[in-house]
């Protein structure tokens, strides 16, 4: 840099220093952050950054030279024994390098020489709040927040309702005796927390962590006490009477002794390569934890070699945090839209400024329905927090209540769907998914095609979103069963189809009429109803005939179908236009058969067995169940194709009549249990 750039970078630092203080009193002291950690975390790496490369602008009260925070006067003061200091960062495999190499030369190894070793204790970052808990004679006496790392918050009373910290140690321990810890909010607690939240119609926590340092800083304990705090113990502060240490894992050992909660993922290694394959690992797996980590702390373990490397005003040099890379970011809401998939349902989406974050770009997230964007009161215009963690769609978290421009104004949602046919949105009392009710609504249409045509569904190659929505437009495609009556010569004099390209969607099309009934099912589009539903309805009836003939009772009694796939189901079929649908598909020659179960043995291929009365090894699903599943028909009558009549506790007369007069022999159940295993009727 050039001197001619000395007062812009003062500039700059002046400017980035009074912001980072400004966000420090709304984090610590609040509870109400407006940037995200990362956010933060930039402000403070460019600060860096920039004294480093001007060391004239050093200054003991940087934010980068001092412990965060501040103990609020809404609480009484603590004087830490020992200060409670903040972490060095790493970012990259590179920075956990370079502060091993530091230690390496503060320790005087010289290049060429063999390294010291001490140890790497890996522990987990728990993305809490620090504690510290002072034990007098086995008692607890007092529990402080961090504060500015020097002094903290009497914190004692809120303390003593988190059930994981004892307030007794056990005989023998040691006369004075501080212990630090994080305090924090594990993921099912938060979920119950907002399930409370949305109950009483208080707009939804942000994360654990706010929600924990939030719940700890109450001025009534019995808020903190439902809240459901848990603690891991990680380090001491003033120790009295203590036995002495030499290593960091024998200080775990006190504590376990003592009663504090461990963290049990923590680990020590001893070559600074674990150490990063240790946070490659947990970098991948943070999600498998029922609770949330933003990084790894790495201590050395030898606490002779500790002492040896000292602290700063900020930080130990003996421990680094690696952080994990973001998933949440702040951006702007620029509007809230709604889409209308294949059932009808409208759903509303957030379009955003885009933001990358959790290793992609995010520009749409869904909203879920009225209600989620009425609990989380986002308004176009906002400035929100998303996130995207792990695998999980990317989240519109909340709003920055603190940034909102005045005078936005509350989403309202549409009464009309988008579609060109704009028809009704309307949500059905009781129900929390508006939907569009127009049975032509092209979206629904449009994607009820698709679905059919998907994997799941028929499994067509060549009919995707864009080929359906151009034969739905030249008007060639109405419903799913136009699939099958499609004019193929018509399709031929459409730009972009050629001879082969027509018959391969011939082709396709023709031999998806052969798929399994479960895949018929999945793909006409029943609410509720999924491939494992469907695949139990075909199993158990066997033919789409037997499914549309039965009542809702004997859907729900079907297992892996319950009452409410049922009630869907049965409400399908009873729509006429949709049997149109289903003797269109079966004019078309479509399978409407289901495959018989593959492990049973085929024993009554080509058999129609009729029972009459309850017998003792099956109810009534269960009897059809064995006679379907290998292959059988089990219809409600007699009739001359009858291949044997089945007599339990009391039979149906007119069963048993008519198989007289047919003379078709009748079994009773150690008969019918032979004739499934063989096939043949009992000699
Ligand atoms: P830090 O969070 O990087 O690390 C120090 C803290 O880690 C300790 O005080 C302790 O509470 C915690 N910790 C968790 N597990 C630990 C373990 N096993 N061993 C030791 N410590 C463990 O530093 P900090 O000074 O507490 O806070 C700075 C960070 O806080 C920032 O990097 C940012 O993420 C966040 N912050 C955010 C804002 C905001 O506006 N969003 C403002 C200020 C600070």
């Amino acid at each position: 840099m050039s001197d001619q750039d000395v007062p812009e970078a003062q500039r700059r630092a002046e400017q980035l220093r009074a912001e980072i203080l400004e966000h420090d009193e709304r984090y610590y002291v609040q509870d109400a952050p407006i940037v995200t950690d990362a956010e933060y975390d930039e402000l403070i790496q460019e600060l860096r950054r920039l004294e480093e490369a001007h060391p004239e602008l050093a200054d003991e009260a940087s934010p980068t030279q001092q412990v965060g925070g501040r103990a609020s006067a809404a609480f009484s003061p603590v004087v830490h024994s020992s200060p409670l200091l903040s972490l060095d960062n790493a970012f990259v495999e590179e920075d956990l390098r370079a502060w091993d190499e530091r230690l390496q030369r503060r320790l005087g190894v010289a290049e060429g020489d063999a390294p010291v070793t001490y140890g790497y204790v890996c522990e987990l970052k728990i993305d809490g709040v620090a504690i510290s808990l002072r034990y007098e004679d086995g008692s607890l006496a007092q529990a402080a927040t961090r504060g500015d790392g020097r002094v903290g918050e009497d914190v004692t009373a809120n303390i003593r309702t988190i059930a994981d910290i004892p307030n007794e140690l056990p005989a023998g321990a040691p006369a004075v005796l501080e212990v630090r810890g994080e305090v924090y909010m594990t993921t099912a607690a938060f979920e119950r927390l907002n399930e409370w939240a949305a109950e009483h119609g208080h707009a939804p926590f942000i994360n654990p962590r706010n929600s924990a340092a939030g719940a700890l800083r109450q001025k009534d304990p019995s808020v903190t006490g439902r809240r459901e705090l848990s603690m891991w113990s990680y380090g001491l502060g003033e120790v009295k009477g203590g036995p002495g240490l030499a290593r960091h894992e024998e200080m775990f050992d006190l504590l376990r002794e003592l009663g504090f909660p461990v963290n049990p993922e923590i680990r020590t290694v001893d070559h600074i390569d674990e150490v990063v394959a240790l946070c490659a690992h947990w970098e991948q797996h943070r999600h498998d934890l029922p609770y949330e980590i933003d990084g790894v702390v790495v201590k050395v373990a030898d606490l002779a070699r500790r002492a040896d490397l000292g602290v700063t005003t900020r930080a130990p040099r003996w421990a680094i945090a690696y952080k994990f890379p973001p998933e949440e970011r702040t951006t702007t809401l620029l509007d809230i839209m709604v889409s209308v998939g294949r059932t009808g349902r409208a759903t509303p989406y957030a379009v955003l400024e885009p933001v990358f974050v959790g290793g992609a770009n995010v520009e749409r997230a869904t909203l879920h329905n009225q209600d989620q964007v009425a609990a989380k009161d986002v308004r176009p215009g906002d400035t929100v927090i998303v996130r995207r963690a792990g695998d999980v769609i990317p989240e519109v978290v909340g709003p920055v209540l603190a940034a909102r421009p005045e005078g936005l104004e509350p989403w309202v949602f549409p009464t009309t769907c988008p579609c060109p046919v704009q028809s009704t949105l309307v949500r059905p009392e009781g129900e929390s998914d508006t939907r569009c009710v127009h049975p032509e609504c092209p979206f629904q249409v449009q994607g009820s095609i698709e679905h059919f045509a998907s994997r799941g569904g028929m499994d067509i190659e060549g009919l995707g979103e864009r080929t359906v929505a151009q034969l739905i437009e030249l008007g060639l495609l109405h419903d799913v069963a136009g699939v099958y009556e499609l004019d193929f010569d018509r399709i031929l004099e459409l730009e972009g189809y050629g001879q082969t390209s027509v018959d391969n969607l011939r082709a396709a099309i023709d031999a998806s009429k052969d798929r399994p009934l479960r895949h018929l099912l999945v793909g006409l589009n029943i609410r509720h109803l999924g491939p494992a539903g469907a695949e139990a309805l075909a199993r158990r009836f066997g033919h789409l005939d037997d499914i549309v003939a039965a009542d809702a009772e004997t859907l729900a009694a079907v297992d892996g179908v319950g009452p409410t796939i049922a009630t869907s189901v049965r409400a399908w079929f009873d729509d006429p236009a949709h049997l149109a649908v289903i003797e269109r598909l079966r004019a078309a020659g479509v399978n409407l058969e289901g495959e018989a179960a593959p492990d049973v043995e085929q024993t009554l291929a080509g058999l129609s067995v009729v029972v009459t009365g309850t017998l003792e090894g099956y109810n009534r699903e269960e009897v059809e169940e064995a006679i379907k599943s290998r292959g059988g028909k089990a219809p409600g009558s007699v009739s001359k194709k009858t291949t044997a009549v089945v007599v339990g506790d009391g039979p149906g007369a007119s069963k048993l009549t008519k198989a007289e007069e047919l003379d078709i022999p009748v079994l009773d159940e150690a008969g019918f249990e032979h004739l499934l295993a063989t096939g043949e009727l009992p000699g």
